[in-house]
């Protein structure tokens, strides 16, 4: 069966689909809504075997900084590729991982890169924060783990333990223990119902005062996790002067502060990671996605006080993937050369704007925010002035498929799935932003008039 390249005829198509499906396990994700056999990508584009265009909001989850096949990243793996240079070596040193240490410690922050030890990671991001687990646990000898309502770190045991959602953890008895759940703070849906800076401060305030009450049940966390802007819950920004308390209240109670860059790290909330912008130093992140330059590569970067665990305490077989070594040390070139995360923040602020100017025009898209090229819209019903509007899940699942139609892959995400997120490669320009708006509001207008004809 043909399945790249050149366009192959609809009821190959058809049946490659349907085969897939048949044969692939009850738990895929994506493949639902974008049912089509994908071949070629450019940037912030693909094309599937028929040969019909996408414009590409998604950028594999954030995986792909630079888009698809960018041009300089794939001149490096070809030729790495040619080389002779082995393309597996377990965890021993290379060239490639040479390079690629050198830029990695050239685009963390120098506040922590100097004091930075790495551990390469199984090459998923779950994998990474089963690394955390594993070493502040070792470091400190403590159980506990204060993670956040809305959080996201992997689908691994201990990683999904640590999941604020509940619709993958509800059917698994079983899940690891320890983990305390503490609210994140957002504006609009405050959990304490008051928004603002006042809601941030309660946040903090119960924080601080669960960890100094001797009766909370909460034995000493070994670490608290979080995601400066919260990725898969929505698309939600702490704000820099939560974080910076949020620091402020760990360093007070002696608990390691690791901040999970899945998702935001490499410039996509306009700062190369989105704990920047609140100025403070971490005792360690976590990095996957687009450290690989779109091949599959994870670490654990931390401050080497806690380099406690013994050798081979997170062996793998796949750790530091050569290609992935190569194609992260070309993107994080790239990304540096080209101060990408500012065209990040200055692209976020041009689509927020967009989005803003549609939202004027349909009612069923609500709050949108963000931190650079991390842009989440809601979709609610019953909007009322003064409410923040029922999310609308149902709503938002319709016009993911109508825009996937409409040559638009964008995911959803957040509480009930109703927050339409938006993680464009770095690379995206404003006249393709303008085209994607253009074929999102065909795609909402197409699907309301449906739901007024069916009503
Ligand atoms: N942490 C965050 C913040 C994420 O967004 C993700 C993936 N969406 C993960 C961890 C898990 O990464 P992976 O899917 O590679 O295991």
């Amino acid at each position: 069966m043909k399945t790249t390249g050149t366009p192959a005829g609809k009821a190959t198509h058809d049946n490659g689909i349907r085969f897939i499906a048949q044969r692939e396990s009850n738990a895929r994700t994506y493949a639902r809504t974008f049912d089509r056999m994908m071949a070629r990508g450019s940037l912030s584009r693909v094309w599937d075997v028929e040969g019909r265009e996408y414009i590409d909001l998604l950028a594999c989850a954030g995986a792909l900084p630079l888009g698809h096949n960018h041009p300089q990243v794939m001149e490096q793996v070809q030729s790495f590729l040619q080389s002779g240079h082995i393309l597996q070596g377990l965890d021993i040193a290379t060239p490639a991982k040479l390079e690629f240490l050198e830029q990695l410690f050239q685009t963390l922050p120098a506040s922590f890169a100097d004091e930075a030890r790495i551990q390469f990671c199984g090459p998923t991001g779950s994998d990474a924060v089963e690394a955390a687990l594993k070493l502040f646990r070792i470091a400190t000898g403590r159980q506990s783990v204060i993670a956040f309502h809305g959080g996201y770190h992997g689908m691994t045991s201990g990683s999904l333990a640590l999941m604020g959602n509940l619709g993958p953890k509800n059917p698994l008895p079983g899940l690891p223990g320890h983990t305390h759940f503490f609210p994140y703070p957002s504006d609009r849906r405050c959990p304490f119902g008051v928004g603002g800076t006042q809601g941030e401060d309660l946040s903090l305030q119960y924080l601080d005062n669960v960890l100094r009450d001797p009766e909370s049940g909460i034995t000493q966390p070994a670490l608290v996790i979080l995601e400066a802007v919260q990725g898969e819950g929505g698309c939600i920004p702490a704000s820099p002067r939560w974080l910076r308390k949020l620091r402020e209240i760990t360093h007070r109670h002696g608990i390691p502060l690791v901040i999970d860059e899945v998702q935001t790290g490499f410039g996509r909330t306009g700062t190369m990671f989105a704990y920047e912008a609140a100025n403070i130093v971490p005792d360690a992140v976590v990095l996957s996605k687009a450290l690989g330059g779109g091949f599959p590569l994870a670490v654990l970067a931390y401050h080497r006080r806690y380099d406690q665990w013994l050798p081979g305490a997170h062996a793998g077989t796949f750790r530091g993937n050569q290609i992935g070594l190569v194609a992260g040390a070309a993107t994080m070139q790239i990304l540096r050369d080209q101060d990408l995360p500012q065209r990040a923040a200055s692209r976020g602020a041009y689509l927020q704007r967009k989005l803003r100017e549609l939202a004027e025009d349909l009612p069923c898209i609500g709050d949108i925010r963000g931190r650079g090229l991390m842009v989440g819209a809601e979709v609610i019903s019953a909007p009322e002035a003064g409410t923040p509007g029922v999310l609308d899940g149902a709503l938002a699942k319709a016009i993911k498929r109508e825009c996937f139609l409409q040559g638009v892959i964008l995911e959803t995400g957040g509480r009930h799935g109703a927050v339409m997120r938006f993680l464009p490669a770095l690379t995206i320009t404003e006249p393709e932003i303008d085209e994607a708006m253009g074929r999102i509001r065909n795609a909402i207008e197409r699907r309301l008039e449906r739901d007024a004809l069916t009503a």
